[in-house]
Order: C-alpha cells, then sequence, then structure tokens
C-alpha cells in the first residue's frame, strides 16, 4: 500500500459504453420491484436516470420485477428509456440478508444479456458476527466467482467486489484477484458504516491498492461522501432519497439533515431544484404514488447537487474548507467523518516519508 497523492483527492471520469461519469459521483440506487417504479418506467415523470449521470440496479431487485424478462430482452436502457450509463450490482449484499444463493455464472449471464455498462461480480459478504472459518470461506467463494466471472465477461466492463475486515484482509484479497477489472466496488461496509474509522481505514486501503475506479457499496450519509470523496473514491450508490420519501421524508438542502413529520408542518426549508419549483408540500404528503416519486426527486437532487459542489470544490483544491463550512451549521457528523480521513491521510503519509 502507498501513500496518497497530496491532496487525495481530484475530480475524474469513469468511461463506459453509454458515456463517462464525472467523479466522484453518486448514483441512485433503482429498487425496480417495489412501490413508484412503473410511475418512472412508463414516462409520466421524470426519472431518477434522467437526472444522475448514471443508475445503478441489484440483480435482487430486478430478478423480482414483473418486466425481468424484458430487461433480458430488450436490454436495461430500453425498459428504463435511458441512454445514460446503467450498472448491475449481483444483489450479493441483499441475498445474503435472504440467506439465498446465486451462481455467479447465471448472474454473469444476466448482466451480460441486460446490456448494462458495467456489471458487479457476485458475492459473499462478511458480517460482523461470524468465526474466522466461515469468514475465510465466504471471502474465498467471493474471490473465486469474481475470477471466473472476469475469465466470461466478454466486451462487458466488470467490477470485481472487494470485501474485508481490515486493510490487510482488503490487500491480500485484491492480490488474489486476477488482472482485468475495470474497477472494484467494496462491499460489506453497510454493517459498520457509521464507524467512520473503520469506513475509511478500508476504503483508504482499496484506493491505495489501484488506480481503477473504485465504488463504496451501500454508503449513502452525507458525512461518509464527503469523508470518502476527499480518499479518492469515485463511485457510491444511494437510495436514501427513496427511503425518505416513502417515510415522507424531505432532505433539507442546506443542512442535509432530513426533516420528518411533514404532516404537522406548515412549510418546508426552500429549495430551488425544480421539483421544487412546481410542487410543494401538499403534494409531497399526498397518499400516493405521484408525492412520494415527487419527493424522492426533490431528495435525489439535493444529493445530486452536493456531490457536483464536491466536483466543484475539488477542481478549485478547496474540498477541506467546503467540507468543513458544511460541518459547521449541519450534521455534526460530517466533521467527524471527515477528521477520521484526514488522519488516516496524515498517518500514512508520515509512515511513507
Ligand atoms: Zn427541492
Amino acid at each position: 500500500m502507498k501513500a496518497l497523492p497530496d491532496p487525495p483527492y481530484a475530480t475524474g471520469t469513469t468511461r463506459t459504453k453509454h458515456g463517462t461519469i464525472r467523479t466522484p459521483a453518486l448514483m441512485p440506487v433503482v429498487a425496480v420491484s417495489y412501490g413508484v417504479w412503473d410511475l418512472w418506467i412508463d414516462g409520466e415523470y421524470t426519472a431518477p436516470w434522467d437526472l444522475a449521470q448514471a443508475t445503478i440496479l441489484s440483480l435482487y431487485h430486478v430478478l423480482q420485477y414483473p418486466r425481468a424478462k424484458q430487461v433480458r430482452t430488450r436490454g436495461i436502457h430500453a425498459v428504463l428509456g435511458t441512454s445514460r450509463p446503467v450498472f448491475m450490482d449481483s444483489g450479493g449484499f441483499q441475498y445474503m440478508k435472504k440467506g439465498v444463493e446465486l451462481d455467479p455464472m447465471d448472474v454473469l449471464a444476466f448482466q451480460r444479456d441486460s446490456g448494462c455498462d458495467v456489471g458487479i461480480t457476485f458475492d459473499f459478504p462478511i458480517t460482523l458476527d461470524l468465526d474466522d472459518a466461515s469468514r475465510t470461506d465466504r471471502l474465498d467463494r467471493s474471490i473465486k466467482a469474481a475470477n471466473l466471472m472476469l475469465e466470461h465477461t466478454g466486451d462487458m466492463a466488470l467490477y470485481g467486489a472487494i470485501h474485508g475486515s481490515s486493510p490487510d484482509e482488503i490487500e491480500a484479497y485484491t492480490m488474489r484477484l486476477d488482472k482485468g477489472f475495470s474497477g472494484y466496488g467494496i462491499g460489506s461496509l453497510v454493517p459498520r458504516k457509521a464507524h467512520y474509522d473503520h469506513l475509511v481505514d478500508i476504503m483508504h486501503a482499496a484506493r491505495s491498492l489501484t488506480s481503477l475506479p473504485i465504488h463504496a457499496f451501500g454508503i449513502t450519509g452525507f458525512p461518509a461522501l464527503y469523508a470518502l470523496s476527499y480518499l479518492g473514491v469515485d463511485t457510491f450508490d444511494s437510495w436514501t432519497y427513496l427511503v425518505a420519501a416513502a417515510y415522507k421524508e424531505y432532505i433539507d438542502p442546506e443542512r442535509l439533515m432530513r426533516v420528518k413529520r411533514l404532516k404537522e408542518r406548515s412549510h418546508l426549508p426552500h429549495c430551488d431544484c425544480p421539483v421544487c419549483q412546481e410542487y410543494g408540500l401538499k403534494d409531497f404528503i399526498a397518499p400516493t404514488s405521484e408525492g412520494e416519486a415527487l419527493l424522492a426527486l426533490h431528495n435525489l437532487h439535493v444529493f445530486l447537487r452536493e456531490m457536483s459542489l464536491i466536483r466543484e470544490a475539488m477542481d478549485k483544491n478547496e474540498l477541506e474548507d467546503y467540507i468543513l463550512v458544511k460541518g459547521e451549521h449541519g450534521n455534526r457528523n460530517i466533521n467527524r467523518a471527515f477528521r477520521a480521513a484526514e488522519r488516516k491521510v496524515k498517518e500514512k503519509k508520515d509512515q511513507y516519508r
């Protein structure tokens, strides 16, 4: 592992068959199997994939979707009606929670048939409660699945899923992956996503090992988004915009916190996103799919605007200042996560001096 450049971050690009993604970027999770998706897929409203540079789906949601067969025959871009990049995750994390395992070759065949731009290898995530033998077994199987899928990926870009519970484990795992992946997706982060020291340890290790694009799976809070962008992580996925909307929660565009119990409110913090120019509180609280879709789009606008401001601050070389200002009048965890990332970078720099 080597020290990161100074500053550790820089904007960049990830190229795909459907265009280039400016990074760091957040990809909304498109969870097609439930809720509001048909409204968007049938084109009644601007959809998440119209707003974001790229979107990500999990096979776990896609396979339960009534139009799963169409995804296979017509392709995911035709079903969603988008010409932007689409990532297809294997759903390993959700399948683990259900105690189900898929055959990695079936996953690859589906990803290839769907015409997605980037597939992610099927994995066996690790959790905190595993004993050593089970953890080693799951890591071994994830590596085996990744290398097998890489052998047959054809012209589809494939990200290798990486797991580990310490920087050493991340390094050992990565060394056992064959060469040829287009990038890496770092998983098993969710169970400890609010343990910022652990999170930055793992992501710093991954970033130090490769210059290929790296994706942090399931990291959705603003504190971690800032801290990991600072560490040079390229892409993130989030469905917070959607989950918050399902609970009728509005993300405050300035303080970046969720405003709850919308029904008891007379007004919302000001927002200049396109959704809020046309719709407002009474539309968001309507007990309909439309209300949920609109609120989700507002929430997504807040995330995407923030990522765009992060890129802007990076280009001016002032991301640190930007994060500190955000931390001053918003979520206190923004500072905690950022300080953890800064400490890590400094520690490594001193070590290699
Ligand atoms: Zn808005």
